[in-house]
Protein backbone atom coordinates (compact mmCIF):
# COMPACT_ATOMS: atom_id res chain seq x y z
CA UNK A 1 0.00 0.00 0.00
CA UNK A 2 1.63 3.33 -1.12
CA UNK A 3 1.36 6.45 0.95
CA UNK A 4 1.34 4.59 4.65
CA UNK A 5 2.49 7.43 7.07
CA UNK A 6 3.37 7.46 10.72
CA UNK A 7 3.97 10.95 12.72
CA UNK A 8 6.04 10.42 15.95
CA UNK A 9 6.93 12.20 19.00
CA UNK A 10 10.19 12.21 19.95
CA UNK A 11 11.58 12.32 23.73
CA UNK A 12 10.02 9.59 25.63
CA UNK A 13 8.75 7.68 22.34
CA UNK A 14 12.12 7.49 20.08
CA UNK A 15 14.81 8.37 22.90
CA UNK A 16 15.04 8.96 26.74
CA UNK A 17 12.99 12.10 27.71
CA UNK A 18 14.72 14.27 30.32
CA UNK A 19 12.80 16.75 32.77
CA UNK A 20 16.59 18.83 32.21
CA UNK A 21 16.07 18.76 28.67
CA UNK A 22 17.76 16.83 25.87
CA UNK A 23 20.39 19.91 25.26
CA UNK A 24 23.09 17.72 23.24
CA UNK A 25 23.99 15.12 21.17
CA UNK A 26 25.40 13.19 24.00
CA UNK A 27 22.08 12.83 26.04
CA UNK A 28 20.35 11.72 23.34
CA UNK A 29 20.07 7.95 23.70
CA UNK A 30 17.58 5.86 22.04
CA UNK A 31 15.17 3.62 24.11
CA UNK A 32 15.53 0.09 23.46
CA UNK A 33 13.76 -1.25 20.58
CA UNK A 34 12.59 2.30 19.29
CA UNK A 35 15.14 2.30 16.56
CA UNK A 36 14.66 -1.26 15.53
CA UNK A 37 11.10 -0.18 15.16
CA UNK A 38 11.90 2.38 12.80
CA UNK A 39 13.48 -0.21 10.19
CA UNK A 40 10.68 -2.40 10.74
CA UNK A 41 8.16 0.54 9.47
CA UNK A 42 10.45 1.45 6.89
CA UNK A 43 10.68 -2.20 6.33
CA UNK A 44 6.87 -2.34 5.46
CA UNK A 45 6.37 1.29 3.61
CA UNK A 46 5.93 3.59 6.39
CA UNK A 47 7.18 6.82 6.02
CA UNK A 48 8.43 7.75 9.67
CA UNK A 49 8.04 11.04 10.30
CA UNK A 50 8.56 13.30 13.79
CA UNK A 51 6.89 15.86 15.57
CA UNK A 52 8.97 17.30 18.20
CA UNK A 53 7.75 20.49 20.84
CA UNK A 54 11.67 21.95 21.55
CA UNK A 55 11.09 24.77 23.98
CA UNK A 56 14.73 24.72 25.46
CA UNK A 57 15.38 26.42 22.05
CA UNK A 58 13.09 29.17 22.88
CA UNK A 59 14.30 29.00 26.16
CA UNK A 60 18.04 29.99 24.96
CA UNK A 61 18.76 26.38 26.87
CA UNK A 62 20.19 25.16 23.29
CA UNK A 63 20.91 26.64 20.26
CA UNK A 64 19.49 25.67 16.56
CA UNK A 65 22.75 24.11 15.74
CA UNK A 66 22.45 22.18 18.55
CA UNK A 67 19.15 20.67 17.72
CA UNK A 68 20.51 20.04 14.64
CA UNK A 69 23.41 17.89 15.73
CA UNK A 70 20.82 16.05 18.15
CA UNK A 71 18.48 15.47 14.74
CA UNK A 72 21.80 13.95 13.06
CA UNK A 73 22.70 11.58 15.43
CA UNK A 74 19.05 10.15 15.41
CA UNK A 75 18.75 10.42 11.76
CA UNK A 76 22.36 7.92 11.15
CA UNK A 77 21.48 6.12 14.48
CA UNK A 78 17.64 5.27 12.74
CA UNK A 79 20.05 4.20 9.95
CA UNK A 80 22.68 2.37 11.25
CA UNK A 81 19.94 0.06 12.12
CA UNK A 82 18.41 -0.05 8.53
CA UNK A 83 15.43 2.53 9.53
CA UNK A 84 14.93 6.28 8.26
CA UNK A 85 13.47 8.96 9.52
CA UNK A 86 11.76 11.01 6.80
CA UNK A 87 11.38 14.57 7.85
CA UNK A 88 11.70 16.09 11.51
CA UNK A 89 9.43 18.92 12.04
CA UNK A 90 9.76 20.76 15.44
CA UNK A 91 8.34 23.69 17.10
CA UNK A 92 11.56 25.96 18.75
CA UNK A 93 8.48 28.38 20.72
CA UNK A 94 8.26 28.63 24.64
CA UNK A 95 4.78 27.73 26.13
CA UNK A 96 3.95 31.66 26.93
CA UNK A 97 4.25 32.05 22.72
CA UNK A 98 1.50 32.64 20.43
CA UNK A 99 2.66 30.34 17.79
CA UNK A 100 0.33 28.00 16.16
CA UNK A 101 2.93 24.85 16.22
CA UNK A 102 3.58 23.92 19.80
CA UNK A 103 1.36 20.55 20.55
CA UNK A 104 -1.45 20.16 21.30
CA UNK A 105 -1.97 22.95 18.62
CA UNK A 106 -2.02 20.96 15.27
CA UNK A 107 0.32 23.89 13.39
CA UNK A 108 3.21 21.16 13.08
CA UNK A 109 0.29 18.34 12.02
CA UNK A 110 -0.91 20.87 9.42
CA UNK A 111 2.70 21.49 7.99
CA UNK A 112 3.48 17.80 7.53
CA UNK A 113 0.18 17.30 5.50
CA UNK A 114 0.95 19.90 3.73
CA UNK A 115 4.68 19.40 3.07
CA UNK A 116 4.05 15.49 2.32
CA UNK A 117 1.06 16.46 0.40
CA UNK A 118 -1.05 13.91 2.43
CA UNK A 119 -4.35 13.69 4.05
CA UNK A 120 -3.72 13.00 8.15
CA UNK A 121 -7.28 11.46 8.55
CA UNK A 122 -6.28 7.70 9.94
CA UNK A 123 -2.53 8.49 10.11
CA UNK A 124 -1.14 6.64 13.07
CA UNK A 125 0.36 9.06 15.63
CA UNK A 126 2.27 7.73 18.62
CA UNK A 127 2.98 10.24 21.98
CA UNK A 128 3.69 9.59 25.50
CA UNK A 129 2.14 13.19 26.39
CA UNK A 130 -1.36 14.21 25.80
CA UNK A 131 -0.83 17.20 23.68
CA UNK A 132 0.76 14.73 21.63
CA UNK A 133 -2.22 13.16 20.88
CA UNK A 134 -4.56 15.87 21.18
CA UNK A 135 -2.65 17.54 18.43
CA UNK A 136 -2.99 14.65 15.76
CA UNK A 137 -6.63 14.11 17.19
CA UNK A 138 -7.24 17.44 15.64
CA UNK A 139 -6.59 16.53 12.19
CA UNK A 140 -7.81 12.91 12.32
CA UNK A 141 -4.96 10.82 13.38
CA UNK A 142 -5.12 7.22 15.07
CA UNK A 143 -3.70 8.28 18.52
CA UNK A 144 -1.25 5.73 20.51
CA UNK A 145 -0.10 6.56 24.02
CA UNK A 146 2.79 4.98 24.67
CA UNK A 147 4.10 4.37 28.37
CA UNK A 148 7.73 5.22 27.91
CA UNK A 149 8.35 8.85 28.95
CA UNK A 150 5.95 10.73 30.66
CA UNK A 151 2.78 7.63 29.14
CA UNK A 152 2.41 5.81 32.70
CA UNK A 153 1.68 9.58 33.94
CA UNK A 154 -0.28 10.55 31.19
CA UNK A 155 -2.61 7.15 31.32
CA UNK A 156 -3.40 8.05 35.19
CA UNK A 157 -4.15 11.54 34.39
CA UNK A 158 -6.78 9.95 31.74
CA UNK A 159 -9.05 12.14 29.33
CA UNK A 160 -7.55 11.17 26.39
CA UNK A 161 -9.05 11.12 23.04
CA UNK A 162 -11.46 9.00 21.58
CA UNK A 163 -10.24 5.56 20.84
CA UNK A 164 -6.26 6.14 21.99
CA UNK A 165 -4.76 2.89 22.12
CA UNK A 166 -2.03 1.97 24.63
CA UNK A 167 1.31 -0.11 24.15
CA UNK A 168 4.41 -0.44 26.16
CA UNK A 169 6.06 0.85 23.87
CA UNK A 170 6.98 2.26 20.53
CA UNK A 171 8.52 -1.71 19.93
CA UNK A 172 4.97 -2.91 20.97
CA UNK A 173 3.06 -0.37 19.22
CA UNK A 174 4.86 -1.06 16.11
CA UNK A 175 4.44 -4.92 16.01
CA UNK A 176 0.83 -4.63 16.68
CA UNK A 177 0.35 -1.80 13.42
CA UNK A 178 2.64 -4.57 11.78
CA UNK A 179 0.50 -7.60 12.98
CA UNK A 180 -1.31 -9.28 10.13
CA UNK A 181 -5.07 -8.95 9.89
CA UNK A 182 -6.74 -11.70 11.91
CA UNK A 183 -8.05 -13.82 9.33
CA UNK A 184 -11.96 -15.07 9.75
CA UNK A 185 -12.83 -18.40 11.20
CA UNK A 186 -14.52 -20.20 8.86
MG1 LIG B 1 7.27 13.30 24.52
ZN1 LIG C 1 5.80 26.79 17.73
Amino acid sequence: MPGKLIILDRDGVINFDSAQFIKSPEEWKPIPGSLEAIARLKQNGYRVVVATNQSGVGRGLFDMDTLNRIHKKMHKSANELGGRIDAIFYCPHTADSQCDCRKPKPGMFKRIADTLNADLNGVVTVGDSLRDLQAGAAMGCRPILVLTGKGEKTQAEGDLPAGTLIFADLASAVDHLLAPEPKEKK
